[in-house]
């Protein structure tokens, strides 16, 4: 079996699907191993650190779309490489079949197999291929210290002979695995954090990362949409966290915000009044802008001022991390192969619970029923 690793393509990508410490294992299994040339490039990893882990080194990137079995990758192939791939090879990545599925459609026709990161079932025995996680993780990291560095301001409280500087006050919107990292890392910074989330089992979390968690009355609707993640709110309890956001944010010298409800547009919750109420100098980062944005002013990917508050709305933060976010997500799709490598060679077993759960599509046939659905639809236009 051959594995292939590319250079990733899309604009501003840094990250690597898999980094050499992680070919060790799969090449004492006897799979070969082709790698474009400069794939690890972005985070500082030199082809001949890949050749001294065993693997071989091509510039020639057809070869390896057309010789590859296995494909682990971090974003969707663009569609002129799809249409290169090996009939039944397998790909594994960020492959955004809910919100980008038509752009998988010359992959599922080839026909292959695709199994996507973001539909790893979050059950116990699939954490250790959480990659959502991963990088959800070092987004809200890297928001804070974003912030931090556009903020006028210091973030902690310093006692000096010239008086004292009070702390920042932050505050975080959505404290699921990226809002608690970036309570976690504003804190450790100095700052007085505030946050809010409609889970109310997010609050225990929040209260012990040091943090103050804010309470909105939903009026005792479910928030729970399952697997720890949140429910579609009606526009009455939207309006609810609006308002609180409002109120909050005249106080704030930065709103990190990042909240999301799997499948669906970001919930916008910030509307232009909170912007306007910010504290001159102030700072917002949106990271839910991939998904539209959580305030109705943002504009994905774009940086801009409003009434002298920064509003950043950074649509790939993990590639501005990219040696720990490859770390991370290399040992997550090694964890994935650990369930279909088996002694070198492909075994895809469909009746594995977590391989079913991310199967985009089998051998050009669609697997997760959600993404099943959303294959009429996309197919039928
Ligand atoms: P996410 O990225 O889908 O959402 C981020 C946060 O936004 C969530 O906490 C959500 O409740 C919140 N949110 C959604 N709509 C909102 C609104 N209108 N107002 C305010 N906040 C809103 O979620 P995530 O960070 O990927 O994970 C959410 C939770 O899932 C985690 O806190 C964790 O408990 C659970 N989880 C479980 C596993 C597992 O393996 N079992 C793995 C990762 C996460």
């Amino acid at each position: 079996m051959l594995l292939g690793i590319l250079k990733e393509s899309a604009p501003g990508e840094t990250r690597v699907a898999l980094l050499p410490g992680s070919l060790k294992s799969l090449i004492a299994q006897g799979t070969s191993v082709l790698i474009e040339a400069g794939a690890g490039e972005g985070c500082g990893v030199s082809d001949r650190a890949y050749m001294d882990a065993g693997a071989t080194v091509t510039a020639d990137r057809a070869s390896i779309l057309a010789q590859a079995d296995l494909l682990p990758v971090v974003n969707a192939p663009a569609a002129e490489d799809q249409g290169r791939l090996k009939p039944n090879a397998v790909v594994i990545g960020f492959l955004r079949p809910l919100d980008a599925l038509a752009a998988l459609l010359p992959a599922i026709e080839r026909p292959t197999t695709l199994f996507s990161m973001e539909l790893v079932p979050r059950i116990t025995r699939a954490q250790s291929m959480d990659a959502l996680s991963s990088m959800a993780t070092v987004a809200g990291y890297k928001a804070v210290l974003s912030a931090a560095d556009r903020l006028p301001r210091m973030f902690p409280m310093l006692m000096t002979a010239a008086g004292t500087v009070p702390p920042a006050k932050v505050f975080v919107i959505g404290a699921g695995v990226a809002g608690l990292q970036a309570i976690a890392t504003a804190r450790r910074l100095g700052a007085v954090v505030e946050a809010y989330d409609v889970r109310a089992a997010a609050g225990e979390q929040v209260r012990s990362l040091g943090a103050k968690f804010l309470d909105v009355d939903l009026g005792g609707i479910n928030t729970e949409g399952g697997g720890g993640y949140a429910a579609e709110l009606t526009e009455e309890a939207l309006d609810r966290g609006r308002d609180l956001i409002t109120k909050t944010a005249a106080h704030s010298d930065v709103i990190i915000t990042t909240a999301q409800v799997p499948g669906r547009p970001a919930p916008r919750l910030i509307r232009r009044a909170a912007v306007e109420a910010m504290p001159p100098g102030s700072v917002l980062v949106d990271l839910a802008a991939p998904g539209g944005g959580n305030c109705e002013l943002t504009r994905p990917g774009e940086t801009q001022q409003i009434n002298g508050v920064t509003l950043l709305a950074p649509m790939n933060l993990p590639a501005e991390v990219p040696v720990d976010a490859s770390n991370l997500y290399s040992r997550n799709v090694l964890n994935f192969l650990g369930l279909i490598v088996k002694k070198g060679e492909l075994v895809v077993d469909m009746t594995d619970e977590v391989l079913a759960g991310a199967c985009v599509a089998h051998q050009g046939k669609p697997v997760n029923p959600r993404v099943a659905k959303l294959l009429e639809t996309v197919s039928a236009t």
